[in-house]
């Protein structure tokens, strides 16, 4: 994982200056289709580093990011694409400062309290490449925040979505990340999973090959080429009607199904 930091300082919830003792991560995705940490992050005159990250960033000319007064939202972390095209995780907050990111649940309590926060930056939600980059980089930087604060990102309510913490009433009624983990056949519980995995020592990029155990599983833009070659009888997956397609297959028999093989 690649991990800058580019500190929001000129965002109000910095100048509280208040701080919590961490005791869980909460994953946010923004909402909105743009995947650049520059639409987010940007370094100010007095940021250390300010000419290499605007180089590594990129330059947001929108004067929308989030490091200026006026916002009521801060988080400690981004992930999403640098200006090379890159997924790489930038920190923007000290992680035990309080952030603004949760709002408040129907406890009356809010995980601003509790929980270090970062945002994945969506794009459309339907690109399998940025999706995995995105959701590895999520999870070794959960990973380093539970090693380091002494967290067990399998203990209950230790690392959450912000919808997930709206269920247990210490977090506003927002979806994410629900409207993109499941459009891969992933929840967060598979996160939790691959953080532990991660956090083990067991888990290597590698091994990371997405497979897809029914046709309703497999995303609907591989779909059509995949129940072309199962009707032709070129595909008879491993019994009990199971398919148990491997990503770089269902990406194969599409590109396949492109040049009219399948027809
Ligand atoms: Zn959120």
């Amino acid at each position: 994982m690649k991990l800058l930091q580019c500190i929001l300082t000129e965002n109000d919830c910095y100048k509280t200056n208040r701080t919590i003792r961490p005791k869980g991560v909460m994953v946010h995705s923004t909402g909105a289709n743009n995947p650049n940490l520059r639409r987010y992050v940007q370094p100010v005159a007095s940021t250390p580093g300010r000419d290499e990250l605007l180089a590594t960033l990129g330059v947001n000319s929108n004067a929308n990011h989030w490091n200026r007064p006026g916002l009521d939202v801060c988080v400690h972390g981004f992930v999403g694409r640098l200006a090379d095209g890159t997924t790489a995780a930038v920190q923007t907050l000290p992680w035990d400062h309080r952030g603004w990111h949760a709002g408040t649940g129907a406890s009356g309590k809010s995980a601003n309290n509790t929980h270090i926060s970062f945002e994945m930056c969506e794009d459309g939600l339907t690109d399998p490449a940025y999706f995995r980059q995105a959701y590895r980089t999520a999870a070794e930087l959960t990973a380093m925040l539970c090693a380091q604060y002494g967290l067990d990102p399998a203990e209950d309510g230790v690392v959450i979505c912000h919808q997930d913490g709206y269920r247990r009433g210490v977090a506003s009624n927002h979806g994410d990340i629900y409207n993109w983990f499941p459009r891969f056949g992933l929840d967060m519980n598979d996160f939790r999973a691959e953080v532990v995995r991660i956090m083990s020592g067991e888990s290597e990029e590698e091994d990371e090959m997405v497979y897809y155990k029914n046709l309703t599983d497999v995303p609907e833009y591989y779909r059509d080429a995949v129940e072309k070659a199962v009707d032709k009888g070129a595909l008879n997956g491993t019994g009990a009607g199971e398919l148990n397609l491997s990503e770089d297959l269902c990406r194969t028999l599409t590109v396949l199904d492109r040049l009219g093989k399948l027809d």
